[in-house]
């Protein structure tokens, strides 16, 4: 079986290089076209030796898998079908939003699993349960086809085409957090693709038990919670994970994060008509909010085919934006975006959209 290239240090390669008769310096070139030129197949590794390159390609996996479906919606948010060696496909998209610059800011979300076991009654990835977890390498594959070349004055770079990532496309990440890791120190780690640990964030339902081992861990990268609800009634009733961390103990492992983390939670909160938009959910959500000391992303929900629920009107979310307002909470309203492309990990698009734009109507 080959060994994912990627998931190797710099040591790794140099002892297996040298163990099969190569020289040691080949590892600092190997390591040079791919984390630094970003050239991903052996075969256009420049000033490599060809019966090196031929070792690499049978002993290394350099992709775990290929982009096959690009499906584009008319406010710049581009779905990607991802296909895994094993015939699998799980999805990426590339979300384009205006930067306060006047240029352009680029998202890329990726998915940690084929399939979800949460089971969100309100998502689509949900509703067909869950198959496996994504290996470390085919996580850093979803991210290897958006590199782009770009001229630095007279010579020519590849740079990564996006400046954020956040991780909530298929699946939950926090159940597949071993990969997960591994594969963020891929694109985080300085002597691999050196992607800041800020502009990286993982998306979880709320799985306590591992926002607690991430509280006690080194974890360089922002967390958002999707919340959705803020009684255990009402998240029960749309988020059957709320059944084995209950907001009790949820609540207090994002408090224990928040503390050793240093960084902002985001909570994650799509407005479902009738399901979780009163004024008195917005006084409960701000009291845990005011707690984790977090910021609060609301959501319109975007209707998926074959379920029930609906968006809540923009009078109720205006409302609902207030209570929050008046309790002095830092919070965004979403616009509605992407709501042409099929819904995945419920609100994918859309909650993508958070980390890519600065459009809010009031936060103290
Ligand atoms: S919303 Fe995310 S965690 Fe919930 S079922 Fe969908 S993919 Fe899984």
């Amino acid at each position: 079986m080959k060994a994912d290239f990627y998931s190797l240090s710099r040591r790794e390669l140099s002892a297996a290089l040298e163990n099969a008769g190569f020289e040691k310096f080949r590892a600092g070139q190997v390591f040079d076209a791919v984390y630094k030129n970003k050239i991903f197949s052996p075969r256009n590794f420049p000033s490599i030796p060809e019966k090196l390159k031929l070792w690499l390609e049978q002993n290394c996996e350099f992709s775990a898998g290929r982009l096959v479906v690009g499906k584009g919606a008319s406010d710049d948010t581009k779905k990607f079908l991802f296909e895994l060696n094993d015939g699998k496909f799980v999805e990426c998209v590339l979300l384009e939003a205006p930067d306060d610059g006047g240029g352009v800011r680029k998202t890329l979300c990726v998915s940690t699993q084929v399939g979800c076991a949460c089971g969100c009654r309100f998502c689509a990835s949900g509703k067909n349960g869950f198959f496996r977890n994504l290996t470390s390498g085919e996580i850093v594959a979803q991210f290897l086809p958006f590199v782009k070349e770009e001229r630095r004055g007279s010579k020519k770079a590849r740079v990564f085409s996006f400046e954020n990532v956040v991780v909530m496309g298929m699946g939950e990440p926090l159940m597949n957090t071993d990969n997960l890791l591994a594969a963020l120190d891929v694109l985080n780690s300085p002597e691999k693709f050196a992607f800041g640990a800020r502009r990286i964030t993982v998306s979880t339902c709320g799985i306590a038990d591992s926002i607690e081992r991430i509280a006690k861990a080194d974890f360089p990268y922002r967390l958002a919670i999707s919340l959705h609800g803020a009684t255990n009634e009402t998240r029960s009733r749309i988020m059957p994970i709320n059944a084995k961390f209950p907001l009790e103990r949820l609540v207090a492992a994002a408090e224990a994060f928040a503390a050793s983390n240093g960084r902002m939670i985001t909570l994650e909160y799509i407005l479902i008509k009738g399901v979780n938009d009163s004024p008195s959910d917005a006084r409960e959500l701000a009291k845990i909010a005011g707690r984790i000391g977090a910021h609060v992303n609301l959501i319109p929900y975007n209707p998926v085919e074959g379920l029930p629920w609906e968006r809540s009107p923009a009078r109720r979310r205006a409302d609902f934006a207030e209570v929050l307002k008046r309790e002095r909470v830092s919070f965004t309203l979403r616009r509605e975006k992407g709501s042409e492309i099929d819904a995945a990990c419920g609100q994918l698009a859309l909650r993508t959209s958070a980390y890519n734009s600065d459009s809010s109507i009031g936060a103290p």
